[in-house]
């Protein structure tokens, strides 16, 4: 497979980004620097989580901070964080359970408590550095809507029960007639909740990033890195190429999610580009119901919608992959967020009237559709660490569409590995998250496996 394009210019506008931030199309200086202790690539949850611990780090031990600069191909957080879901939803039980069987119940039981720590260091962030970003802590409400699926995942839940993974004992299970109730979801076979949290994720990224700002990082927006040195000169610095001229660092990190191979090339088909759509509903009418949990609604292992009431009364609703998931070129190795995804678009339309109680009258109109992109690792696991290979270089990327419980400590132990020289079994990360050459090396794609599995489940030849 090609390697991943750059970002693509005029990408659709998000409900997140409807209102700028000063800093969207920031350059520190008007020239690019010439040289940096460490370059970070990319300005999105990723890169901005891992210079806000370098920095935090710093002030901790009275040290000061190394010169930092941050290379963003467009505006600052215009990437997946600007245009996700908005759902910090750390996963209990679906992808440690089905991850179970491959790499033993230890490993998936410290995954899903990583996550869920996550979303405590969160919380905790925002409150200590007084973040305004409509966080909101919550339950997760997921409505599995056959019972095909209710079946499989319920398997892996009594697994992790068994085994006594900690995190289950915040899983509550719901099933027929008391699911439909409490989850208020037409049809649903059986729900979970669990503990999770929404906010607004643009606006944190940017708080974080205007505090780096402040602090003397320099941020030049609108600046694509085309190509990255694999080893240092006799200096030990890396080149970095850009349109602007080239930036020599004394480490580099890869923030660059689904585009990761457009600048490391090992990396084409072990983290793909996936394209997502998402929505933003108003009600009608002022006395629509209020939710009081966010959603997912999953409709086959591979289909489902994600969903997040906002305080305002309005929804965030992402997914619609019953739509246009056998159309494998409308989101597989597709970096087009500048255009929707045809089969998709108006997927929204009559949503909450559709799939919940209580909204039939509710008037629940779509007022604006995005797309984003993600991105998917052959393995559906992210790569944290060491690049293989690549002295002084580190990456955090390949996040599945699931970043937001799973980036803030991956940045935390990042950044401990940059500055303390911490080996990444001593920064607490899932051993299954490290970049690996193993895991390069390994030529299986589950992206694609589970995507034949579903086209044949519905009759398709392939
Ligand atoms: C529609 C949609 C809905 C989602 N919903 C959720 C959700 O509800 N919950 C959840 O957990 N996750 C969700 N996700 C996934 C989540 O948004 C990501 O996992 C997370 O934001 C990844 O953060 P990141 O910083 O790694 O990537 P990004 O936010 O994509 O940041 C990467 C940045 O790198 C820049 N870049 C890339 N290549 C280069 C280069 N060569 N030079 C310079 N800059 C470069 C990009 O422009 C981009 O700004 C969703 C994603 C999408 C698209």
């Amino acid at each position: 497979m090609p390697r991943s394009p750059l970002p693509v210019q005029d990408a659709t506008a998000s409900f997140w980004r409807s209102a700028p931030h000063p800093l969207d199309n920031h350059r520190s200086t008007p020239e690019l620097p010439t040289t940096a202790d460490i370059v970070v690539i990319g300005a999105g949850y990723a890169g901005v989580a891992t210079v806000y611990h370098i920095l935090d780090h710093c002030k901790t031990r009275g040290v000061s901070p190394p010169k930092i600069v941050i290379l963003e191909a467009r505006q600052a957080c215009s990437g997946a964080t600007g245009r996700n879901g908005g759902h910090l939803k750390p996963d209990p039980y679906n992808r440690p359970g089905s991850l179970a069987s491959t790499y033993g119940i230890q490993e998936v039981a410290k995954y899903a408590e990583f996550e869920a720590k996550n979303l405590t260091a969160v919380k905790k962030v925002i409150e200590q550095e007084g973040i305004d970003c409509d966080f909101v802590y919550t339950r997760a409400v997921d409505a599995l809507m056959s019972e095909a699926i209710s079946d499989r995942i319920k398997a892996g839940v009594d697994l992790l029960k068994k085994n006594n993974v900690s995190v289950m004992d915040d899983v509550y299970f719901a099933q027929g007639a008391e699911a439909e109730r409490l989850s208020g979801v037409k049809g649903a076979k059986a729900c979970f909740s669990y503990t999770a949290a929404h906010m607004w994720p643009y606006k944190l990224i940017l708080a974080l990033l205007s505090k780096a700002v402040d602090a003397g990082v320099n941020l030049q927006t609108h600046t694509p890195v085309t190509a990255a040195a694999v080893t240092p000169d006799e200096d030990g610095y890396l080149a970095l190429t850009t349109p602007r001229g080239v930036i020599r660092a004394k480490k580099i990190v890869y923030a660059t999610n689904g585009y990761t191979s457009s600048i490391l090339p090992e990396f084409a088909d072990k983290i793909v580009p996936v394209r997502g759509i998402c929505s933003h509903i108003k009600p009608g009418k002022a006395d629509a119901p209020l939710l009081r949990n966010s959603y997912l609604i999953r409709w086959s292992d591979t289909e489902y919608e994600y969903l997040v009431p906002r305080l305002d009364g309005s929804i965030i609703v992402g997914g619609a992959r019953s739509v246009y998931y056998h159309d494998l070129q409308s989101w597989y190795d597709n970096v087009n967020d500048d255009k929707l995804i045809d089969l998709a678009k108006t997927h929204f339309d009559g949503y909450m009237q559709r799939v919940f109680h209580g909204w039939e009258d509710s008037g629940a109109y779509t007022s604006k559709v995005w797309t984003g992109i993600m991105g998917y690792s052959s393995d559906g696991l992210p790569h944290i660490g060491v690049v293989p290979g690549r002295q002084n270089q580190f990456m955090l990327a390949g996040f599945n569409g699931h970043g937001m419980p799973q980036i803030f400590l991956s940045a935390k132990g990042v950044a401990s590995m940059i500055l303390d020289q911490l080996s990444f079994q001593d920064t607490g990360i899932p051993k299954i998250y490290e970049a690996t050459q193993a895991r390069l090396d390994n030529p299986r794609n589950s992206i694609l496996e589970s995507w034949k599995d579903a086209q044949r489940r519905q009759g398709a030849k392939l």
